[in-house]
């Protein structure tokens, strides 16, 4: 019996996907929820902008997709998914930030991920209204040294300000203007929301109103898991 029991323990992973507008704090969560339950942090957005920095032939295509801000073809995004997922110790649940991210990538990514023994258990949805996206978006900058995100006038007192971590020189992302700004989110209400729908439909949904502190937004996802 207790040989049994410790078994299951060692053998429970928790799967999860995150969703959320730019803005809504869903790379800290997720970040934290990696900490809390060991899990990796699959965040695609990252992964592509990665790739588009190598010298191949998916990160020059990759580059150009970014560069234009057109989506990742669903093939592509799976497959990558998919690359990044295997390096992943199978003792160690995921987090996976933004996919499947279109109706079309719903039935690829599960099946990749049933094949992977990762069937998802929960879907986070953040919550945060679109001018709240807008002017947090702007406020944010990025680290060209070790890449983490910080807030204009929160983090940093101003742009020329060195990264906190590493003192390395901070930028904004080159998609972080005004216009990169709705072109995004405008693809989040039209093409992510119905993949969350989809989720509340499954009854698989944790929603959680991301227009409050960082730790009050953690403390209601974990309520809810
Ligand atoms: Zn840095």
């Amino acid at each position: 019996m207790i040989r049994n029991s410790k078994f299951k323990i060692r053998n429970f992973v928790m799967n999860l996907i995150i969703f959320g507008p730019q803005g809504s704090g869903k790379g800290t969560q997720a970040d934290l929820l990696a900490e809390k339950y060991s899990l990796a942090h699959i965040e695609t957005g990252q992964i592509f902008r990665e790739i588009g920095r190598e010298n191949s032939e998916l990160g020059r295509k990759i580059k150009q997709l970014n560069d234009s801000k057109e989506m990742i073809p669903d093939e592509i995004t799976v497959d990558i998914i998919k690359n990044s997922l295997e390096k992943v110790v199978t003792s160690k649940g995921i987090i996976l930030d933004s996919a499947p991210r279109t109706l079309g990538q719903i039935d690829p990514v599960e099946k990749m991920l049933k094949e992977l023994g990762r069937p998802i258990d929960r879907a986070i949805y953040i919550t945060l209204p679109y001018d709240e996206s807008v002017s947090r978006i702007t406020k944010r900058y990025a680290c060209t040294v070790c890449y983490r995100h910080f807030v204009l006038g929160k983090h940093i007192a101003n742009n020329e300000d060195p990264c906190p971590t590493c003192g390395g020189p901070v930028m904004q992302r080159n998609d972080d203007t005004p216009d990169g700004v709705a072109k995004r989110l405008k693809t989040f209400y039209e093409v992510t929301v119905p993949v969350i729908e989809q989720y509340r439909e499954n009854g698989m949904l944790i929603e959680v109103d991301g227009n409050q502190s960082v730790e009050k937004v953690f403390e209601d996802i974990i309520k809810q898991i």
